[in-house]
């Protein structure tokens, strides 16, 4: 079964996502570490974020995988072209070249493929942006997990402390995520968007335990264990 989370940046998802996934016993797919893998290796590679056939190329040609300790379900983290990328597609450059790389159809259609072919192989729960409209149109559970721009600025300055990667000055990552909700929202390809199915979750003021029982309760009623 796959469960989709989309929503905004900072939102929640990625802790949503891995605590719905340890509580059902299913995988989790963070796509969004799949889009920083390839913004991280075009820096590496010096290519201009505006070549879409080098960003392409990238792509389609390196291989992403997520690793895993030995019975555990749960990636540990993500290596591009063999290189262990789990800390350094954090960063705030990161964070800023992400955006333009994601909005590369070429990009997109390589990546959506192996997102398809990882999801298929098992039980999963899938966040990104377009989840319940592109990649898994069918996801007998779609959330759409929204918070207000305030609360995923401190939400996202509290998460880059603890793992001591990325910015940690407010202003600067209030403003970059309202860019990056402006660039993921009106963009061609895929623009971050609920599906017309998609259950609707706002985080801001809840607590973070009420929105995985949810969560967990909607994958229940369609047959998780
Ligand atoms: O989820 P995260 O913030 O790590 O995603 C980084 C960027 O990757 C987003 O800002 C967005 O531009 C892109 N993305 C996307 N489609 C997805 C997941 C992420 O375009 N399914």
């Amino acid at each position: 079964m796959i469960i989709a989370i989309d929503g905004p940046s900072g939102a929640g998802k990625s802790t949503v996502a891995k605590a719905v996934a340890r509580t059902l016993g299913f995988s989790c797919l963070d796509t969004g570490a799949m889009y920083r893998a390839v913004a991280w290796q075009a820096l590496e590679d010096g290519a201009s974020l505006e070549d879409a056939e080098a960003l392409g190329r990238i792509a389609r040609e390196r291989e992403i995988a997520f690793f895993h300790d030995p019975g555990d379900p749960m990636p540990k983290g993500v290596s591009i072209g063999g290189q262990d990328v789990s800390a350094a597609i954090r960063t705030a450059e990161i964070d800023r070249a992400v955006s333009p790389v994601s909005a590369v159809p070429a990009v997109r259609e390589a990546l959506v493929a192996q997102q398809r072919r990882i999801g298929r192989s098992g039980d999963y729960v899938v966040e990104g942006r377009d989840i319940g409209t592109t990649v898994f149109p069918e996801a007998p559970v779609k959330v759409f997990l929204t918070a207000s721009a305030e609360e995923r600025a401190h939400r996202r300055v509290r998460q880059n402390v603890d793992r001591s990667v990325g910015s940690i000055d407010y202003e600067e990552v209030l403003a970059d995520i309202r860019r990056r909700d402006e660039v993921d929202s009106s963009r061609a390809a895929s623009p971050l968007r609920p599906a017309d199915d998609a259950v609707h979750l706002d985080s801001t003021g809840r607590y973070i335990e009420d929105v995985i029982d949810e969560i967990c309760a909607l994958a229940r009623e369609k047959g998780a264990r």
